[in-house]
């Protein structure tokens, strides 16, 4: 299905690899509302020597995502809605060995590129973590850039997903009824701490 573009070295940045029940998680919490802005946490861990359309590489490999439901959102933002209610999932996540990696978030504006209140949002949440004693050596911030289609033909109910670049673009079909679907584009960014910067990360799906 995604095949490496011409040009993806072992020099990039570092790939991230998304699951197939990651990606299952991710697409149905933004589908879950197309018009508002949805988000929540990307659950995984480093993977070293995985290989990737023919090449060993280090990764980081999603798991899977927990999607916020105390969250308050609408077009054009998202924000969490309780304090202690976003402590305790960090908790409950760490509290079972499994490490916190990022978040994700969708956008329904038509542009997969972190804003400037994300990228604010981010240095925030990073410290936040912080300050509750959890260390994060890398911290991924995902965009999924949700599109409504819709067809003149009936479709059938199907999913197809290609690479475009760094990012992987998600085609749903007979989503809401056979005439309509969605489009997602997911793109990843690094939180690089000490230079404030947001370099795109490769994404690719097993
Ligand atoms: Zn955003």
């Amino acid at each position: 299905m995604i095949r490496p573009t011409v040009g993806f070295t072992m020099n990039e940045d570092k790939p991230v690899v998304i699951t197939e029940s990651c990606l299952a998680v991710l697409v149905a919490s933004c589908l879950e509302t197309p018009s508002k802005e949805t988000g929540g946490f990307l659950i995984g861990r480093e993977e070293e020597n995985r290989l990737i359309y023919g090449q060993r590489m280090d990764c980081l490999r999603l798991d899977t995502a927990y999607p916020v439901q105390t969250k308050k959102s609408g077009r054009g933002y998202w924000k969490l809605g309780n304090l202690r209610a976003y402590n305790r999932i960090i908790d409950a996540i760490k509290s079972m060995g499994f490490d916190l990696v990022g978040e994700y978030h969708s956008h329904i504006d038509n542009s997969a590129e972190l804003s400037d209140d994300d990228k604010k949002f981010i240095e925030i949440e990073y410290r936040r973590l912080e300050s509750k004693g959890i260390e994060i050596s890398n911290w991924v911030e995902m965009v999924l850039n949700v599109n409504e289609k819709k067809y003149e033909r009936r479709q059938a109910r199907n999913y197809s997903c290609s690479p475009l670049k760094n990012r992987i673009k998600i085609i749903t079909k007979g989503v809401r009824d056979l005439y309509m679907g969605y489009s997602i584009t997911i793109a990843t960014y690094w939180f690089d701490r000490e230079n404030h910067a947001f370099p795109e990360a490769k994404v690719f799906l097993p």
